[in-house]
């Protein structure tokens, strides 16, 4: 299979949120998949979360892999429970770790358990704006996409 470029969006806002970004990074790589770009780190203000929620810290990465979007999945829920997140975790609470796919090359996936590009990820500042600084190209791809499809893009 030919390798696709994606993009990972990271958050966390509990514990040490650099090092489990660098351990997140470390478990990708010694799957296969192969780290091209990574953003800054961005400090964000939760949102929907409980009251009082500590801020967020946000990043984005991009690179190869050569395997299925839903093998990919499989791979972010595991660091992220490898990193203290339960696997039946609330929507819109703190966590240790959350890796979303954002993008999967252009391709898009509409699966029960798995959509992309990830349907809120135009409208999140905290995804776009590091987005925009390692990939240029595909924030402006990704906006062109949900402004074509705004239905779609809200699922
Ligand atoms: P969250 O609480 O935001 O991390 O949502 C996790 C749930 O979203 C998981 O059950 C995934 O199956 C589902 N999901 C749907 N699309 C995606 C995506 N593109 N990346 C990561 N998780 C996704």
């Amino acid at each position: 299979m030919s390798e696709t470029l994606c993009v990972i969006a990271l958050g966390g806002n509990l514990g040490d949120v650099p090092a489990a970004f660098r351990r997140a990074c470390e478990a990708l790589s010694n799957a296969g998949f192969r780290i091209r770009r990574f953003s800054s780190l961005y400090r964000t203000a939760p949102v929907g979360c409980e009251a009082n929620a500590p801020e967020f810290t946000n990043a984005a990465l991009s690179g190869f892999w050569d395997g299925t979007a839903p093998g990919l999945l499989q791979l972010c829920q595991r660091i992220e429970a490898d990193n203290g997140r339960p696997n039946d975790h609330a929507h819109h609470v703190s966590r240790t770790l959350d890796l979303d796919i954002i993008l999967f090359g252009r391709e898009t996936v509409d699966l029960p358990d798995l959509k992309i590009p990830h349907p809120e990820a135009a409208r999140r500042a905290f995804v776009m704006d590091p987005l925009r600084e390692i990939e240029p190209e595909l924030a402006n791809w990704l906006l062109s996409v949900a402004e074509e499809d705004p239905g779609g893009m809200r699922n």
